[in-house]
């Protein structure tokens, strides 16, 4: 793992372009706020070198990738609370109300559970559906499901990484 050493600029702003990019194009939207979202981005590129994953800025990682993988960024609770708070627990990504100036962010409540308490893999395979070809994996992000041997390198929809997927259902 390497040190804290603040990202370089260009850096910032590259994964910035790339965060914007892919929300634009996946039906998301950046925080409008650059400076705040910048600030956001640096901190999932320190954590990136922290851990070797992009863990939730505003959130204490453990360092344990399989105990963080629902709050590597965008983490698994990023869609629920924009639909209900209009912004994700950081505010890096928000609703288009925000984006137009209709709404004002809010202090979003921590919506992630007690360790005991989270998210478990998706139990797989039932006897309707045990004769499918291919499995079922799901995308724990966004709730994207495909067919196929292996999941997709990245989600279609929410860009979330091939890590985020379970096997939801198991094929015959
Ligand atoms: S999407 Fe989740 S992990 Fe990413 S910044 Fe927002 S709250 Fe943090």
């Amino acid at each position: 793992m390497g040190n804290n050493r603040k990202p370089d600029q260009d850096k910032i702003d590259r994964l910035y372009k790339k965060l914007y990019d892919e929300a634009e194009q996946g039906g998301y939207h950046l925080n409008p706020d650059t400076e705040f979202t910048k600030d956001l981005v640096e901190g999932l590129l320190i954590n990136e070198e922290r851990y070797g994953y992009p863990s939730c800025p505003c959130r204490l990682a453990s360092g344990i990738k399989q105990e963080d993988i629902d709050i590597i960024c965008p983490c698994d609770y990023r869609d629920p609370d924009v639909v209900e708070y209009d912004a994700c627990y950081c505010g890096l990504y928000v609703s288009e109300s925000i984006v137009d100036g209709e709404k004002q962010l809010t202090k979003i409540p921590e919506r992630r559970p007690p360790v005991d308490q989270r998210q478990k893999p998706a139990s797989v395979g039932s006897t309707s559906v045990s004769k499918l070809p291919l499995p079922v994996w799901r995308c724990r992000v966004c709730g994207y499901l495909c067919a196929r041997d292996n999941p997709p390198e990245v989600c279609p929809i929410c860009k979330a990484k091939k890590d985020r997927f379970e096997k939801f259902i198991e094929n015959a």
